[in-house]
């Protein structure tokens, strides 16, 4: 019952309008997530927020080619939705620094030009990656902990642990909601550089409401935890103290933290540090330059040419070549091309890392190489040299505890990956019709009510890149590559008369890789046959310009090629017209 006239002593506190709040929640904008890239695959991540004609990139990357993509270097996302959208393009932030987050940079750049924010390193190496390409863009250099408006979305960046320096998460708020992106993250309560995941910022994201979260599934089959960087601290100590020879440590070039380590126990061993491996000596210098190595006294390192004045137990190389890379240092120890490194017998060889994979093969080839030469190899699989970078199956379920998401939608992971990680949240209680699970090209459509994928929205196809440019190795090339590589070529020389059509001279029948010439003369001869015949054919019906009479040489000699062989060449005709 309100006294109305005591009431009116009291200052009137101003109508607090909850409805009215509510309600404005009610009409926040509809938004798209549009995954380019980094779904049922591990490699080149690229995801979209459009809202409003404004659209935000999150990273942009690039994959290694699978084995039958013969002679392609890389692949990256398809840029279609991006280059029929480009006026609605803001910006691109980057999560971190490793090549399926930044390695698609310069040939986004190249398509749009788009303000790019990203941490210290990962900022140092896409400037690099620029360089390289005579590119330049609007940089933007943020830390965890920055807050930054791009268009209509705020930003803010995370601290995460990864196995990178300043790997971060985003909270990204926009008129349509809330989006949480947590990038590669494990939880490490012990990282080298002591800045721990912010799980208290997390936490506090969480109570404010998270529309949609997207989480790393790397290692959602991975039972319990990740172990912590620390680890691999206490097995390098205790290799370094148990060593008199030299110490070979081959890494990933990105770790800088874990490197910096490695040098730092050379110091307190007394050992002189030679850098191995083109793309470990540029790493090592930007994080000295950019201060992630504190103050290093030049004097600990030597010229990997100088190494012999050196005695063994004052000398650590830090090298490239962890996943077996061909032309990387430690391969060409192992395999005696080394400039400046001849392994002997007892020199310690260890790989921190685990193979990639896909690489298992090519590692346990370089290791045997190693073994052959009587040096002490060191693997992760022996020793706790190595941890992974990415949340096992118990800390993905914190970060879901904390974040508690409306929609929950798995990235960065194989296809099995995403299905595991989908019921990791249903287990937690997310309801199944919450949880998304796309691939490359669709899109999640959120607005009020619920979120629902339109499949295949936009291209999620790969776009080759080799040495001649970019998205110019279509299927036709690779099939060509497979089946040069299979069974071989055929060209056929022919000499025709402009005018009649008339053959000038014997046509000519090369082959490479195809059948051994000697064993085949019937076969070569009857194939001759076969030109005449198709040239004769082409000249009675007046058809002898060069496409028609290059399709029906082709399709003739294949035609009997496979009829003799069951083998599938490529033919290339030259036709000369004289
Ligand atoms: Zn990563
Ligand atoms: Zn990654």
């Amino acid at each position: 019952m309100a006294n109305t006239d005591k009431n009116k002593r009291y200052k009137k506190p101003k109508p607090y309008r909850v409805s009215a709040s509510k309600k404005v929640n009610k009409e926040k904008a509809p938004f798209r997530i549009i995954p380019l890239g980094g779904l049922k695959e591990i490699g080149k991540n690229c995801t979209l927020i459009e809202c409003n004609d404004e659209i935000l990139i999150i990273d942009c990357g690039l994959a290694f080619p699978e084995y039958e993509m013969f002679g392609i270097d890389i692949v990256i996302p398809d840029f279609t939705y991006i280059r029929d959208n480009m006026e609605k393009i803001k910006g691109l932030i980057i999560t971190h620094g490793h090549e399926d987050h930044i390695g698609g940079v310069p040939y986004l750049l190249q398509e749009v030009n788009v303000p790019v924010y990203a941490s210290p390193l990962a900022m140092g190496m896409i400037d690099h990656k620029l360089e390289e390409n005579y590119l330049t863009c609007d940089r933007h250099v943020i830390k965890a902990g920055s807050k930054f408006r791009i268009g209509s979305f705020r930003i803010e960046a995370i601290q995460t642990n990864h196995s990178i320096a300043d790997s971060l998460a985003y909270s990204i708020k926009f008129p349509g909601g809330h989006v949480v992106h947590t990038g590669d993250f494990k939880i490490d309560y012990s990282p080298l550089d002591g800045k721990v995941i912010d799980l208290n910022r997390l936490s506090q994201l969480g109570d404010e409401g998270v529309d949609v979260l997207l989480c790393d599934s790397t290692n959602v089959m991975r039972k319990g935890y990740t172990p912590s960087e620390a680890v691999v601290r206490e097995s390098i100590d205790e290799i370094f103290d148990n060593t008199e020879s030299r110490i070979i440590i081959a890494t990933f070039a990105s770790n800088v933290h874990r490197i910096k380590y490695f040098i730092e126990s050379s110091m307190k061993h007394n050992r002189r540090i030679a850098v191995s491996g083109r793309s470990m000596e540029n790493v090592i210098a930007l994080s000295r330059s950019l201060g992630y190595m504190d103050d290093l006294p030049e004097s600990v390192f030597i010229d990997i040419s100088q190494i012999r004045n050196v005695a063994d137990r004052n000398l650590t190389i830090i090298t490239t070549g962890s996943q077996g890379e061909p032309m990387s240092a430690l391969t060409r120890m192992a395999y005696d091309n080394h400039k400046s490194v001849k392994l002997k017998k007892n020199d310690v060889v260890v790989f921190s890392s685990s193979p990639i994979p896909g690489n298992e093969k090519v590692v346990s080839q370089v290791v045997n190489k190693l073994y052959e030469k009587k040096v002490e190899v060191v693997l992760a699989s022996t020793m706790d040299v190595h941890v992974s970078g990415h949340a096992s199956s118990e800390e993905l379920k914190l970060i879901h505890t904390l974040i508690r998401p409306r929609f929950f939608m798995p990235v960065h992971g194989e296809y099995r990956h995403l299905i595991e990680h989908a019921k990791l949240s249903s287990r937690l209680g997310q309801p199944k019709n919450r949880i998304f699970v796309l691939g490359n090209g669709d899109a999640l459509e959120v607005d009020n009510r619920k979120a629902q994928i339109a499949k295949e929205f936009t291209s999620g196809e790969d776009v080759m890149v080799d040495g001649y440019g970019i998205g110019d190795v279509g299927s036709v090339v690779l099939k060509d590559r497979k089946t040069l590589s299979q069974s071989g070529l055929i060209t056929v020389s022919v000499a025709l008369d402009s005018v009649t059509g008339a053959l000038m001279a014997e046509p000519i029948l090369n082959t490479k890789g195809f059948v051994y010439v000697d064993e085949h003369q019937d076969l070569l001869r009857e194939a001759l046959n076969i030109v005449y015949n198709t040239i004769g054919k082409a000249r009675s019906q007046g058809k002898f310009d060069e496409a028609a009479l290059n399709r029906a040489i082709r399709s003739d000699m294949k035609t009997f090629i496979y009829r003799k062989t069951k083998r599938n060449p490529v033919i290339i005709p030259a036709i000369l017209y004289v």
